[in-house]
């Protein structure tokens, strides 16, 4: 049962729009649970009711012509209750409607079951059968499995096919993913295809359909050459029968058979590589379904040969420079920080990955960069966006293909009023952050990368609360040496001095890989992470330590701060180095003070050992996005669970609040270094909770240091109480708007969902225009 199980959903997923999925889910299973009717409804949204979108066994005219409303007939019931009904007799069951156009009275049993994708009804399944008979239990079981199977297939399916309808038109499809960096931009998709990958090919036109052939024949002659080779070096360790094959291979790719092909799909208008991977697809698509092992085992190498030939022809395409267009939104499977390096900047306007969260590093570089990105988008089409025009709502985490007009002038109004908010926010951005009530609230800044925007923003900072040294190892291919370190340490701390500036040690493992260093693990954000690491190879981490002291020599205003510290152990062995480090320095001749050694408060157990930990080091800094994801025990990179990663969650505002207390009463400086330090609301709790810093990416320091400047100490502390009663996520985010707006500041939040305004319901879009800011007092004008 495994086996069909497993075919049906591939070859679902496999089908070529969502006509050929619903055609092949029909199909499939009728013939794999011998029933007489096969049917599958789906959800219009415009109409909130569910239509007949395929069958086999009901009269075919009825498709698209019956539909049923949430709670009608028994369709609705099942989407309506989110589970199977299985009946004997539909017919006399009180719920079940009669559509004449089906022939529907012809049959007795009636099994459906509701085919659920992140939590939203999209469709409902339905069996049929003359026989008057219950389904049993495990053609029930089976069912349910197939449902929620195919609601992850038939998710990308409809997105795919609302895009496949509209290409070419002025029509838009949605994409949602994860919000990883905030900003909304207009421009052009450029997919990036990773290597090989025969699913993920762009499609695009060619400019020269000779040159497309030619590259194609050179491409399949390499591999050719590849396979002689390959054949020849294995001839005397395989036998006679498996040297065969390569025979086998070599005639695949000759010229009357795969060459022809995609030499044909390339003169009616496709580019090589996409013409390769569709004649690729059809043909394995074909041969999996045969009931003939032989055959099916030549689906893998049809595959396989597809791969090879494909990565000789990205490989020419690579050879020359990639012209990437003006506003590029760069989307891709996966982006790396190296890709981020590729595009020049100044044409790098947003970027879009199915993987990632935006807590992954690719969002913290982007944040850092200040190009708005959108994550976690698992059911986008990558294949058939190259080209098209876009709107990338990194605040909601949304992607606009082929935007209307209406949209496209709402979001033209939006960024227009974002980059006058922020002329309007610039103008304060030497004075201090200190709120109504006087109290100083230092703002500090997160880096990284070698910008040098941020080394310009020290008259503006108190220094640089997080230094996160890996980037730099992330962007090498080996480990980087002790000279090399203490170059770029000393160019941060040189660009910052006099005024602090707060290095982590090495943070790798979880979702920060050094290519030249993999960490393969099955619970990577559990396992070998951060100071976990570092102990285990105190080479590495003595050169990162002599490296950062040797570049502080005659600074002095290096602090050094140890990511993941779990237990007292680490604190101790890690100080028993920094220690090593000193005396080994001095040695050398290298006088440098001790520098101040924090630990950071992400890991909980960290939070029931703060007494133990405040007789040895100097401060705290809360890696509240760590601190979140363990409290919350929620993978920050995951998408599936990404709604429930809040750091706003009531759990996580109290273990915060109680921290800042205790640290206080220990006589502990604590700050705070992870994304909620960055959001304005955020920011207004930590300083009422009586945090000593904030530490953020650049671009996030305007919006925070406006807010704290117009909130008192008193009103912070206020919203405090307030927010810790509230039992849940969704009340805090709801209070913290209501007091925000209440204080005009909610131009400072993302701007929320945009409504057509034929559509809106209630009052006019939360714009900045809408909450009235362009009026914005100035601080001190009102003291809440
Ligand atoms: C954190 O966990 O909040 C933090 C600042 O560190 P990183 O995001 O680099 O893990
Ligand atoms: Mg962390």
């Amino acid at each position: 049962m495994l086996e069909v199980l497993r075919r049906i959903v591939q070859e679902v997923n496999g089908a070529r729009s969502l006509d050929a999925a619903l055609a092949t889910m029909v199909l499939r299973i009728r013939k794999a649970m011998k029933t007489d009717v096969c049917s599958v409804y789906l959800l219009a949204p415009e109409t909130d009711r569910f239509v007949l979108k395929d069958t086999i066994g009901l009269r075919s005219s009825s498709v698209g012509q019956v539909s049923m409303a949430r709670g009608e007939g028994l369709v609705g019931m099942v989407a309506l209750r989110e589970e199977p009904l299985n009946l004997e007799d539909a017919p006399a069951h009180p719920q079940f409607r009669y559509f004449e156009e089906t022939g529907e009275e012809r049959f007795s049993s009636f099994l459906g079951v509701p085919i659920i994708h992140q939590r939203r009804v999209l469709g409902v399944l339905v069996i049929q059968q003359h026989e008057k008979r219950r389904f049993d239990e495990g053609e029930e079981a089976f069912l349910v499995t197939l449902g929620a199977q195919l609601a992850g297939v038939l998710a990308h399916a409809l997105a795919t096919g609302a895009l496949g309808k509209l290409a070419g038109t002025s029509g838009q499809a949605t994409f949602k993913g994860v919000a990883g960096s905030p900003g909304v931009v207009i421009g052009k998709a450029f997919v990036l295809s990773p290597p090989a990958d025969l699913d993920s090919v762009p499609d695009l036109i060619p400019t020269d359909i000779d040159f497309e052939i030619a590259r194609l024949k050179e491409a399949i002659n390499a591999v050719r050459e590849e396979i002689r080779v390959a054949a020849e070096r294995l001839a005397s360790r395989i036998s006679t029968q498996e040297h065969a094959l390569f025979e086998v291979y070599q005639q695949m790719l000759g010229d009357a058979a795969l060459g022809q092909e995609v030499e044909k799909r390339i003169r009616e208008g496709q580019w090589a590589p996409a013409a390769l991977a569709d004649i690729v697809r059809r043909h394995v698509q074909y041969l999996e379904r045969v009931d003939d092992d032989y055959l099916r085992e030549r689906a893998a190498d049809i595959r396989d040969l597809g791969r090879r030939v494909l990565a000789h022809l990205q490989e020419e395409g690579d050879s020359g420079p990639i012209e990437y267009p003006e506003n590029t939104i760069l989307i891709g499977h996966e982006i790396s920080p190296a890709t981020l390096g590729e595009v020049p900047r100044e044409r790098l306007k947003g970027l879009v990955a199915v993987s990632g969260s935006s807590t992954s590093h690719v969002a913290i570089l982007a944040r850092a960069m200040g190009i708005p990105t959108v994550l976690g988008m698992v059911d986008l089409p990558l294949s058939r966006l190259g080209g098209a025009p876009v709107i990338l709502d990194g605040h909601r985490g949304r992607l606009v293909v082929r935007p209307e007009h209406e949209l496209s002038v709402h979001y033209s109004r939006l960024i227009a009023e974002e980059q006058a908010l922020s002329v309007l926010l610039e103008q304060e951005q030497d004075l201090p952050s200190v709120t109504p009530d006087g109290h100083v609230m230092p703002l500090m800044v997160n880096t990284g990368l070698a910008l040098d925007a941020v080394a310009s923003l020290k008259t503006r900072v108190g220094g640089v609360g997080l230094y996160r040294t890996e980037v730099p190892f992330m962007m090498n291919d080996r480990f980087p040496s002790e000279q090399e370190q203490a170059r770029l340490y000393r160019e941060q701390l040189a660009g910052f001095a006099p005024l602090p500036v707060t290095m982590r040690t090495l943070d790798i493992g979880g979702d920060k890989d050094l290519p030249y260093f993999p960490i393969k693990e099955a619970n990577p954000f559990l396992g070998w992470r951060g100071i976990r690491v570092t102990l285990d190879h105190p080479e590495v981490l003595m050169v990162q330590l002599r490296a950062m002291l040797r570049a502080a020599e005659g600074l002095d205003n290096l602090r050094i701060m140890l990511p993941m510290v779990s237990g007292i152990e680490e604190v101790d062995a890690a100080l028993a180095l920094v220690n090593r480090a000193l005396i080994e320095l001095a040695e050398d001749g290298v006088n440098v003070s001790r520098p101040s050694v924090g630990v950071m408060i992400e890991v909980p157990a960290a939070l029931y050992q703060l007494e133990a930990l405040a007789t040895r080091v100097d401060f705290f800094s809360v890696g509240s996005n760590d601190l979140t994801q363990y409290l919350l025990a929620v993978d920050r990179n995951n998408p599936r669970v990404a709604s429930l990663y809040d750091a706003c969650h009531p759990a996580v505002l109290r273990a915060l609040a109680r921290l800042a207390e205790e640290s206080k009463a220990l006589g502990m400086p604590v700050s705070v270094c992870g994304e909620l330090a960055g959001d304005p609301a955020g920011a207004l709790l930590l300083l009422g909770m009586g945090f000593d810093g904030l530490s953020m990416n650049a671009p996030s320091l305007p919006r925070v240091r406006a807010a704290i400047r117009r909130v008192s100490l008193a009103a912070a502390q206020g919203l405090v109480s307030e927010v810790l009663c509230q039992p849940t996520a969704n009340q805090v985010h709801g209070l913290l708007l209501e007091r925000m707006q209440a204080w005009e500041l909610a131009h400072l939040l993302p701007p929320r969902d945009h409504t057509p305004r034929s559509r809106q319901r209630s009052g006019p879009p939360a714009s900045p225009q809408a909450t009235g800011w362009r009026h914005w007092p100035p601080p001190g004008a009102r003291r809440p």
